[in-house]
């Protein structure tokens, strides 16, 4: 059995003193104040693989040792110093670690309960940098180099494996795995086992429990995303969805002081944390991953102390009692004072008898690292005209041999920016066909061919290709709303001065004053970025109307 992705070492690690900063005595003796200085003796474990509440420490003698445990052995990932200190993004969320800390010899430790540590990040500045710079960074060599409670064992071929690749990609959860395409001896072990094709890909969680093909509820359930997670709990305000605009409301509630709980039926970063690079967002003038924007941003609102459900949707909203609540698919109720909606939308899908049988085994809705290594070398095609089809055709292009770009319309001057056509057109492996739609998919477990028709000729033609990445635009996500807030004619949500007088009438609008900006026609209830009518499909207005939301979520809630 071979590991792709085996652990390395962090020491090894490039940027070696800001994963591991030395805290100077004076900084030690800040932390000092909100713990207690304690000796350890050697081989004493400080904190074990999967415990739920990290705990944080700050070596001031001796040394401890960072080790993931492995069967009755332990591989080492890290040795600290003293003035260097323990911990990483688990130390934010809550959730369980997946290291063992133990002391290497005799020695003393400053011990930090997690709320403190919380509690100083919002109040210390200087150690507030240190710290989350160091937590991130680890977390990305962690990612890395798979140093992970999580194996998955799967095949480039199967949906389930990428959808659980994504899932945790997305969370930030690192993972290795073994890639059955690759690892004969592997499958014959899963034979022996009975597991089977639809038991693929069979996840190994916390080194103890095997999941077959789970859901991503059932995974991070497993993980633990959501424990420690109070559900009964009246809330000043419940965000319903994780994107840009929910994750900048989360931030700037948060920050002020109001008690958020964040629900997500994926992952952090929404749409925008499936983009290649965002080039267009102000501040990061050479681009950033929608990923990376994702996980700062996600970092940032769990600074401030906002709670986020993972794989939890919100499947309806009881809008006729006070505090609302929102009922969560296969799980708990949470209630609200207040509500921000950012569902944002679905992608629209291609017209196609057969395109289910291919999801995610040769057309994507996404075109980010993981399925470029899918179809590294290969041709592909894009279908649409708009900006996240423009970028998908350059970021593929990095790694595909040709880039199909199929759009119905004669050219993309009027649906895409300037920036991206020139783009395109200075890439040769960018081949555009316009008044062209695909007719047809065909292939057995994995899409194989193609075939498109020229709208102006009516010649039909089939290519062999294996993956196709369909960016046609999308349609609101606002079913699980069910009439409690007024909709325009394509289903997204109308706010502020959009509602007229007849709609607030139907909603039965109870107060003197009119909807305020990004209100609904439900009070307290707020709509902002893709999911509302009138949007502007773009990360950086989502997060302006995240922040513009909250500052009326403050008014209503001193109403
Ligand atoms: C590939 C791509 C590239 C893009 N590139 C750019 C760019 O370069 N620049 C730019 O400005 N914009 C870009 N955009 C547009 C931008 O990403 C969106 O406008 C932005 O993400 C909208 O943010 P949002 O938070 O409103 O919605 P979304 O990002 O769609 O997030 C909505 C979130 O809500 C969750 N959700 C949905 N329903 C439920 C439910 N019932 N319960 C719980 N959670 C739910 C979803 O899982 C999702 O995470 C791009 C979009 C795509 C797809």
């Amino acid at each position: 059995m071979q590991h792709t992705t085996p652990p390395v070492p962090l020491t090894l690690a490039s940027r070696v003193d800001q994963v591991f900063p030395m805290l100077t005595p004076e900084q030690s003796a800040r932390l000092a104040v909100h713990g207690q200085v304690r000796s350890v003796q050697r081989g004493e474990v400080l904190m074990e693989a999967g415990e739920q509440t990290p705990r944080f420490f700050v070596v001031t003698a001796g040394h401890l040792v960072i080790a993931q445990p492995a069967g009755v052995t332990e591989d080492p990932v890290a040795v600290l110093h003293p003035g260097q200190f323990t911990g990483e993004i688990t130390m934010l969320s809550g959730r369980r670690g997946f290291v063992r800390i133990r002391a290497g010899e005799p020695g003393a430790v400053i011990e930090v309960e997690r709320q403190h540590v919380l509690a100083l990040v919002q109040t210390d500045s200087e150690l507030s940098e240190i710290l989350l710079r160091a937590f991130l960074l680890r977390r990305v060599e962690l990612m890395a180099h798979g140093v992970s409670d999580v194996v998955l064992v799967g095949s480039r071929h199967s949906a389930g494996t990428l959808r659980i690749q994504e899932f945790l990609t997305r969370n930030g959860h690192p993972y290795s795995t073994i890639d059955l395409d690759r690892d004969a001896d592997v499958q014959a072990l899963l034979d022996r086992f009975q597991v089977t094709v639809d038991d693929v890909p069979v996840v190994i969680c916390r080194g103890e429990v095997v999941l077959r093909n789970p859901t991503n509820g059932q995974l991070a359930d497993c993980l633990g995303f959501n424990e420690a997670m109070d559900h009964t709990q009246v809330r000043d305000l419940v965000i319903v969805g994780a994107g840009p605009a929910g994750l900048s409301a989360a931030v700037y509630s948060a920050s002020e002081g109001l008690d958020v709980l964040m629900l997500e039926t994926h992952a952090p970063g929404g749409q925008a944390g499936s983009s290649s690079k965002i080039e267009n967002y102000l501040g990061f003038p050479t681009g950033i991953s929608g990923q990376e924007l994702a996980t700062r941003a996600y970092t940032q609102a769990q600074k401030f102390g906002a709670h986020l459900l993972i794989a939890q949707s919100a499947a309806r909203l009881a809008c006729d009692r006070k505090p609302y609540a929102i009922e969560i698919d296969h799980g708990p109720r949470v209630l609200a004072r207040t509500i921000i909606i950012a569902t944002g939308a679905a992608y629209r899908r291609l017209a196609l008898t057969n395109l289910a049988q291919f999801e995610g085994v040769g057309v994507y809705y996404g075109a980010t690292f993981v399925e470029a290594q899918v179809c590294g070398g290969e041709e592909v095609i894009v279908v649409g005209g708009g900006n996240s089809a423009g970028q998908a055709a350059v970021f593929l292009a990095q790694t595909a041999r040709r880039v199909h770009i199929l759009i119905r319309a004669g050219g993309l001057a009027a649906s895409m920016s300037r920036y991206l056509i020139q783009r395109i057109a200075e890439t040769p492996a960018i081949v555009l066909r316009p008044h062209t739609e695909i007719t047809a998919l065909e292939g057995g477990d994995h899409l194989e061919r193609v075939r498109w028709r020229d709208n102006r000729t009516g010649t039909s033609e089939t290519h062999a290709i294996r993956h196709v990445f369909a960016m046609t635009g999308a349609v609101p996500n606002t079913h699980w709303l069910q009439g409690c807030v007024a909709l325009d004619a394509h289903g997204f949500i109308k706010t502020g001065a959009d509602l007229s007088p007849e709609e607030l009438a139907a909603a039965r609008w109870p107060l003197a004053r009119g909807p305020h900006l990004l209100e609904t026609s439900l009070p307290g209830v707020f709509a902002v970025g893709d999911v509302r009518g009138g949007n502007i499909k773009r990360v950086a207005s989502a997060v302006g109307e995240g922040s513009i939301a909250v500052a009326f979520v403050h008014q209503v809630l001193h109403e």
